[in-house]
């Protein structure tokens, strides 16, 4: 707050008064004299520019004018008002930053949404739309990249490969998938213990997965879920789901050929080995319904699972499939705890 000598004039006569105009920190003016007690808001009046010494005038609205004897004061007041001014406007660009995070919220809001519930919905129509065929494009393309990036030929002994294929065939014609079922063997460094389904009728199996189960009854548990993902189609809706949610991300940031990228692909592959709980789910009743029908226990199922889990205690970081979602420990519970 500062006061200054001013000469007040009334804009109708040659009086002059002698006033004290104090300007406080708020931007108020207080114009005080002989009969004269005026309040004014700094954005009531214009303030000349400063001219070397020559006073500066405040004009009021009505014609009134201010001069202002003591330039100094006058300055540092605007100064201090000026930058206030600024702060104001920071004030407003605050307050529209968060109208603009509220708006980001929305959207984020509205893909969340679209990307837990649209998006799975349209994906399942739209995997029922199509074809088989491409299914079985889609998994024999899957499976050379892999055989390129995450594979290598199987070392288990072809006696024990064809014992448990001739499990499996077996379990596939009891389950009358329509698009039947083919099993490979693969060893895999990358991927360790592990099975999964491609899209179409592929299931894989590795060598180490071979090795880590202690009963034949836990592989066969551990493909009966496999097969449980073919029937149900839920690579493709894992994949349609992705494609979905990637056209509208893209087509929200604009940015639609990164969608097309190379790069794109690798990520899609190993992405389309997770699936969601939904999917798991789906799977293991699958497999305790198989398992249920040829008097195997589907604890098995559970029996491995809780071996992979103590083999590789911090599963949820890698992308083994078996080790996704849910989580293990709710699966092996849910398998193992009752048989009903
Ligand atoms: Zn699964």
């Amino acid at each position: 707050m500062s006061t200054v000598r001013g000469i007040f004039y009334d804009g109708l006569t040659w009086d002059r008064q002698d006033v004290q105009v104090r300007f406080d920190r708020n931007g108020g003016i207080r114009i005080a004299g002989d009969g004269i007690d005026l309040a004014l808001k700094f954005d009531d009046v214009s303030v000349s520019d400063r001219l070397a010494d020559i006073p500066r005038y405040l004009y009021l609205s009505g014609g009134d004018a201010c001069e202002l004897i003591d330039n100094d004061a006058v300055d540092s007041w605007l100064g201090q008002h000026n930058a206030q001014r600024g702060s104001r406007l920071l004030h407003r660009l605050d307050t529209s930053m968060w109208a603009a995070m509220a708006a980001i919220g929305t959207i984020a809001l509205f893909l969340t949404s679209f990307v837990l519930w649209g998006a799975p919905a349209l994906a399942e129509r739209a995997v029922d739309a199509l074809p088989m065929e491409v299914d079985q494009t889609i998994g024999d393309e899957s499976l050379a990249v892999l055989d390129n990036v995450a594979f290598s030929p199987s070392t288990v002994a072809e006696s024990r490969q064809a014992e448990i294929r001739a499990a499996f065939d077996e379990m596939v014609s009891d389950m009358e998938t329509p698009m039947g079922g083919h099993l490979v063997f693969r060893r895999s460094e990358i991927l360790g213990a592990n099975a999964f389904a491609l899209a179409g009728n592929t299931v894989i199996l590795t060598d180490e997965l071979i090795e880590l189960a202690e009963h034949d009854e836990e592989i066969i548990a551990v493909l009966a879920h496999e097969m449980g993902h073919i029937q149900h189609r839920h690579v493709m809706k894992h994949v349609a789901r992705s494609a979905i949610v990637a056209v509208l991300v893209a087509a929200y940031i604009g940015d639609v050929t990164a969608i097309t990228g190379v790069a794109a692909t690798m990520p899609a592959v190993l992405d389309s080995m997770r699936h969601s709980r939904a999917f798991e789910r789906e799977a293991d009743r699958v497999a305790r319904d198989y398992l249920d029908s040829v008097g195997i226990a589907p604890s098995r199922l559970g029996d491995l699972l809780a071996r992979l889990m103590a083999q590789c205690p911090e599963c949820e970081e890698i992308p083994h499939y078996l080790s996704t979602h849910p989580p293990l420990d709710e699966r092996v519970e849910a398998l193992t705890g009752n048989d009903g």
